[in-house]
């Protein structure tokens, strides 16, 4: 064990050694210091309050509270502590949580090592001695071994940016440093700038004692009403019924909360029954049902949450008396959710007092502020107060305040930082060793109950540096290729939800000159609790471990090189521990894909789907036919399944082809070919090409646009769609104006690297491509073109489209096949698409990070086609609907 020594070297200012150091003395600072103490390390905490609390120590305003239920947002790494502490509301407020932090301090003893009034501004890593020292703004400086910031995400306020302020003459007041004595509105004109969750929670409390309230706001927000008082009494049976079970569920929950997700689909409910749910989480006053209990696709596709935005735009409507205040209240500029929404007590109603004044600073923005008050464009406010309730400088902006953190070789945080925040995990950065950072840019921190996302990163720092001791290990650092990998799946998680497309605090847009980018981590509370693990599981990747006495360790590596979605799929998967598909045989196989396609979220509404059958070479051929909703005729595609010529049929891909009808306005024609092992080669491809010639002749009967069609297949559908376009060539028709190819079999060697690569663990396996392949084509007729249509003439073929997948084993023979295209003058596009397995695209609404791939192949399929490319949608939850003033916030938005 590290020796726990503790030094004061007398020499005008002190310094004192410790093991580790932590800023803060918050939620994160109070439990990392319980659990430092308690496993044996030196350990001083530095709080420039003079007490603890951190955002509840500072938040003092009226209305502050929660707005996660407190039986969620409390610690609970003791349930001693639990049990000793009841709380009085469903929501407490801020003297409340106050309190209660005040009492943990004192069961565990933890003020003694506290040193509050006590900043700390600087920070450096002294590479002899392995060290952090820490100056502050008072005399006392503290060399550490590690160096932990707990400083939190929300404390350091934004200032303002209005010319001015000092010029004014009352009083001013910043709702994330109010005083501790009450302040008295009575008689007074107030203005209160900002209408974020703090301005949503003080505003109707001073509206009731001001003279006069004059809200000033720029960007609306959507509020729902938080229904105070007692706990609910479901909630709380939930908890007591099974304490342990409860908090290991919001532990491995997407938010931190133990809320079941919604499965089903906005389009699979009727307008009464989506209704009827909103009103229900409406009546429930709590975010995460709004948020996520609603139907499947709020949070991750603009039309399902333009559904839920429009109902909540309707309740502001109808409480808001005035319509033109009612207009300036309600928010078009983001989906509901993208920016964090806000829990609110009569806040929309507090606008219909009359001495409660809201300025729509996007109709006329303040121009300063003078001695008696703010000046707009438009108008002057006289007032005796202002309270700036504008937000925080989120998630770095007490981080970088330390100025300057300097690493390894002298450099600068803010210089490494200098295009947004870079870590690995949200807990480490790249040149920093030693340092961590509770709940940091790069981890789920704000998108989550932070409680429970604090005790994570605290219980996972402190076991490693547990870990370290008995290794005999002192630095940690993470690696550059880990770090790198980390922003990469960051990027990726971003596409999951909707936060890319609001400019909030979130992405940093709320400061001037910050970089923007999603700073929190979207994939989720319990995936990224998976990861962290996963990390310890395989020998602290990423990290670069030293000490004196042993030998340095490093398995470096990215942690995650899967899309984040994919790696959930293929974690359930796992855990369903499955028979091999092979194994099952060739009618025990197709049963098993019937059952699992039966579990999959239905596809969405086209304009028509209608089935049918087609003269094939030996009798009537099944097919399928998805229409778009628009006026025809439109191209045809002709689609073929996959399946490995085995499995599947007509219908087996209905989701992909639905989705592909709406997104490229073409007709879909998924053919029913034969199948192995009763049909064998070559009988999949005559089929194909058949169907294909039959589709051709009778477009117009169909609907379709007369002339030529494109093909289009997914795996051994993309073998027959290729194989079809060689046939059509070489056949005098029919005309092919172009192929989608989609992780198609094009060659029957097994040698190529990915089929090593990729040989298991990504669903589609080397050894259940041998089946297919025994099953559908003798080892003498492989070389065929009409299987292996790599090995056939590509001169002369339609354009074509190839999308390959990283962790498939087609993938490189999709590639191969590309390029000889290409070799041999073929137009052609390439998608390959990182981080994705065979069945990627094919999941719609399961791997949501393949809807990009998805626009991408609809756009291919209209150029294919000769379609001018699709005007873009204007995002249904951005778009103006309902008056005047909407329409000119949008374009002022905009
Ligand atoms: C009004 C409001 C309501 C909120 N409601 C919720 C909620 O309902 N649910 C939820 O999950 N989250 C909520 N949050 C987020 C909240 O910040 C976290 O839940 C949690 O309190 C963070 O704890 P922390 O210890 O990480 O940081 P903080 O509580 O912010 O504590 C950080 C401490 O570090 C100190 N510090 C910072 N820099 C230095 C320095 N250089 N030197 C010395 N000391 C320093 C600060 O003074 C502060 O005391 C809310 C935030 C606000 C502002």
């Amino acid at each position: 064990m590290i020796a726990a020594s503790v030094s004061r070297a007398a020499s005008g200012c002190t310094t004192e050694r410790v093991d580790v150091a932590l800023v803060g003395a918050g939620f994160a600072g109070l439990y990392l210091l319980y659990r430092l103490r308690k496993d044996g390390f030196t350990t001083v905490a530095l709080e420039e309050a003079d007490d603890v609390g951190g955002t509840w120590y500072w938040n003092r305003y009226p209305g502050a509270r929660c707005d996660i239920q407190t039986i969620d947002y409390c610690y609970t790494f003791d349930p001693e502590l639990e049990s000793a502490w009841k709380w009085s509301e469903k929501y407490a407020t801020q003297p409340e949580i106050l309190r209660y932090l005040g009492f943990v301090a004192d069961r565990y003893d933890l003020r003694r090592d506290i040193r509050f009034c006590t900043k700390v501004k600087r920070a450096t890593w002294d590479q002899a001695s392995e060290r952090w020292l820490l100056t502050t703004d008072n005399d006392a400086a503290v060399s550490c071994r590690y160096y932990i910031m707990a400083t939190g995400c929300l404390s350091s306020p934004k200032p303002p940016e209005i010319d001015g302020v000092k010029d004014f003459e009352g009083e001013v007041y910043f709702t994330g440093r109010w005083p501790h004595e009450e302040v008295k509105f009575a008689g007074k004109r107030v203005a209160v700038i900002g209408t974020g969750s703090s301005g949503i929670q003080a505003i109707p409390l001073i509206a009731e004692q001001a003279a006069q309230l004059t809200v000033l706001q720029r960007t609306p927000n959507f509020a729902l009403p938080a229904h105070n008082g007692p706990a609910p009494a479901d909630r709380v049976a939930l908890l007591e019924g099974d304490r342990a079970g409860y908090r290991e569920q919001a532990r491995w929950s997407g938010a931190g909360v133990p809320l079941q997700l919604q499965t089903v689909f906005s389009w699979q409910l009727s307008a009464a029954e989506r209704l009827e749910r909103f009103e229900n989480a409406w009546a429930a006053g709590d975010l995460f049902c709004m948020l996520r209990q609603l139907w499947a696709d709020q949070g991750v596709d603009v039309d399902g949450n333009a559904l839920v935005a429009e109902l909540l735009r309707d309740k502001i409507c109808a409480t808001v008396k005035d319509p033109e205040i009612a207009a300036s209240l309600i928010p078009y500029d983001h989906p509901f959710g993208a920016k964090r929404p806000c829990l609110d007590t009569n806040y929309y109603a507090t606008f219909n007092r009359p001495n409660v004044t809201l300025v729509n600073l996007r109709q006329e923005p303040i121009k300063s502020i003078m001695a008696s008050g703010i000046k707009t464009d438009k108008r002057t406010f006289d007032v005796d107060v202002i309270v700036f309730a504008t937000g925080f400088d989120a998630m770095t902006g007490a981080i970088m305040a330390v100025h300057p953190i300097k690493g390894r070789g002298g450099k600068s945080l803010s210089d490494v930082w200098a295009n947004g925040p870079q870590t690995y995990l949200g807990l480490t950065v790249t040149g920093f060793p030693n340092l961590f950072m509770i709940t940091g840019p790069g981890s789920p921190s704000v998108l989550s109950n932070m409680v429970v996302s604090i005790e994570q990163h605290v219980d996972w720092a402190v076991n490693l540096l547990i870990a370290m001791r008995e290794a005999g290990f002192t630095t940690f650092e993470a690696t550059k290729t880990a770090q790198d990998g980390w922003i990469r799946h960051m990027a990726d998680c971003s596409t999951l939800t909707l936060h890319r497309l609001a400019n909030t605090w979130y992405t940093g847009a709320n400061v001037p000159g910050k970089a923007q980018g999603v700073m929190p981590y979207t994939g989720g509370v319990g995936p990224y609790r998976g990861i962290c693990d996963e990390v310890v599981s395989r020998g602290m990747l990423g990290f670069r471990l030293a000490g004196p006495n042993v030998a340095e360790q490093c398995n470096d590596g990215e942690i995650v090189r899967l899309q984040p979605d994919v790696r959930l799929v293929l974690k359930k998967l796992e855990e369903m521990k499955l028979a091999p598909i092979e194994s099952l045989g060739a009618q025990g196989a197709r049963d098993f894909v019937a059952e699992l396609n039966a579990d999959r979220p239905a596809g969405r509404p086209v304009g028509d789907v209608a089935d049918g059958t087609l003269p094939g070479t030996d009798g009537p051929l099944p097919y399928r036919l998805y229409r778009p909703a628009t006026p025809g005729p439109h191209p045809i595609v002709v689609y073929f399944h996959g399946g490995g010529w085995v499995l599947g049929d007509q219908h087996s891909d209905d989701p992909y082809c639905r989705d592909m009808c709406r997104r490229s306005g073409m007709i879909f024609v998924s053919i029913g070919y034969r199948h192995a092992p009763e049909y064998r080669f070559p009988t999949a491809a005559e089929d194909g090409y058949a169907a294909t010639r039959w589709i051709a002749e009778h477009a117009a009967e169909l609907g379709g646009r007369p002339g030529s069609v494109v093909v289009a297949g997914w795996s051994a559908g993309g073998n027959i769609a290729a194989v079809t376009c060689q046939l059509a060539r070489d056949r005098g028709g029919p005309h092919i104006a172009g192929q989608l190819l989609v992780c198609p079999v094009t060659d029957c060697t097994f040698d190529r690297p990915s089929y090593n690569d990729n040989a298991t663990g990504y669903f589609l396996t080397r050894s259940l491509m041998f089946w297919f392949w025994d099953l559908y084509c003798s080892p003498a007729d492989r070389t065929d073109p009409r299987v292996s249509p790599l090995r056939g003439k590509l001169a002369g073929l339609p354009p074509a489209f190839v999308v390959t997948c990283e962790f498939d084993p087609l993938r490189d023979e999709g590639i191969a096949y590309a390029d000889a295209l290409a070799a041999a003058g073929v137009p052609v596009e390439q998608l390959k698409a990182r981080g994705h397995i065979h069945t990627s695209f094919t999941m719609v609404d399961v791997v949501i990070t393949g809807v990009s791939g998805r626009v991408q192949m609809a756009e291919a399929l209209r150029r294919l086609a000769g379609l001018p490319p699709e005007r873009k949608q204007v995002d249904a939850s951005v778009r103006p609907a309902r008056t005047a003033s909407p329409r000119k916030i949008a374009a002022a938005a905009d």
